[in-house]
């Protein structure tokens, strides 16, 4: 590994200098723009962020490419569709605090950060209120205030946007006042860093998790086998290494792994860097997304062929996220 200072700069680096232009993506991938036009309001809307490396892992000159798929801003978003909406779980329901959000039992989750170092086309929080949820210092202790009060809470999530799209000072901050809340034992960060910008699993940061009281569990998010490299699997080899429970969720998302060997070659992937898979989400109705939903019926084959191919502990739970219920809602 890098001494610590020239592998922080280095994610640093990677983080500030994303791919943002979709001409200069389809050229590196040497695609026709013409083919497969990015949409303007799309583009608007969310605009696209591809870190490099990310991108130097997608296939040139196919345009069905599944890691392309999840990042290309296609025409296709603009197109509304029935049920499909900003908010589907509206989620400003269980926003007590700036930054948290209060849905489940015992888990309180924490927007640590308002941006990510990727957007995902079909993400549920593409349209979220990150305006009024972008938190410095005043509205983390508030948030944290509230979970001090409420000894029920026992697990606290940092999401985002990306948590470890935070510096390691403001990190290592949050990661210590939650520490200091003895009803905590557990801290769960959910991120694509490790998957995207693998570099950013520095010494630095290694030492910040292996010193927290709370467990750590980190649950990344990644869709294909081909998301990991040798340096995505380096930095899972650390992170586990370190101590961490290392958890995966995938969206399943028509044209980039709706196929059941997809899915199983990506639990088998994973696993051999010692990740375990957690969820498969059914994708939430997100305005602008309808193009990535995989119907009901499809899925649920789709998990037949896993459990009668993959060991139970390799199957992931396939779930969809209801408003009102005490928990995402397992599909059977
Ligand atoms: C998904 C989610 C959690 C965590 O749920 P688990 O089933 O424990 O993974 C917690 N809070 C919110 C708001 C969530 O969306
Ligand atoms: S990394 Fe997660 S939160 Fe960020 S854009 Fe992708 S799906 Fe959304």
């Amino acid at each position: 590994m890098l001494p610590a200072s020239e592998s922080a700069a280095d994610w640093r680096q990677s983080l500030s200098d994303l791919i943002t232009d979709p001409r200069e993506l389809a050229d590196f991938l040497q695609l026709d723009q013409r083919q497969n036009p990015a949409g303007e309001l799309a583009l608007r809307q969310f605009p696209l962020k591809v870190p490099r490396g990310f991108a130097a892992r997608m296939e040139k000159g196919n345009w069905r490419d599944p890691l392309l798929r999840q990042v290309w801003p296609a025409a296709a978003e603009e197109r509304a569709a029935p049920g499909f909406v900003a908010d589907p779980l509206r989620e400003r329901h269980y926003n007590p605090r700036p930054g948290l959000l209060h849905k489940y039992r015992g888990r309180a989750l924490l927007i640590a950060a308002p941006h990510c170092a990727i957007h995902c086309r079909y993400c549920f929080r593409r349209e979220f209120d990150y305006q009024g949820n972008t938190p410095g210092r005043r509205d983390w202790l508030a948030a944290l205030g509230y979970i001090r009060d409420d000894a029920s809470i026992v697990e606290v999530i940092l999401s985002g946007g990306d948590p470890l799209a935070l510096a390691d000072r403001q990190l290592g901050w949050l990661i210590e006042a939650i520490a200091d809340i003895s009803h905590v034992s557990t801290l769960r960060i959910h991120t694509r860093l490790p998957v995207v910008i693998p570099e950013r699993v520095t010494a630095e940061l290694l030492a910040m998790l292996a010193q927290s009281r709370p467990r750590v569990v980190v649950v990344i998010h990644c869709n294909h086998g081909r998301e990991i490299d040798s340096r995505v699997a380096a930095a899972l080899g650390a992170l586990h290494g370190n101590g961490s429970t290392l958890l995966n969720q995938t969206v399943l998302l028509r044209g980039v792994n709706d196929e059941a060997s997809t899915l199983f070659s990506l639990s088998m992937r994973l696993f051999s860097e010692n990740v375990l898979p957690y969820y498969l989400h059914l994708p939430d109705r997100v305005a602008g997304t309808s193009h990535f939903q995989v119907d009901l019926d499809s899925a649920l084959a789709i998990m037949g062929e896993l459990q009668a191919s993959l060991p139970g502990y390799l199957v992931p739970r396939l779930v969809r996220e209801e408003p009102g219920q005490p928990a995402k809602t397992r599909m059977s």
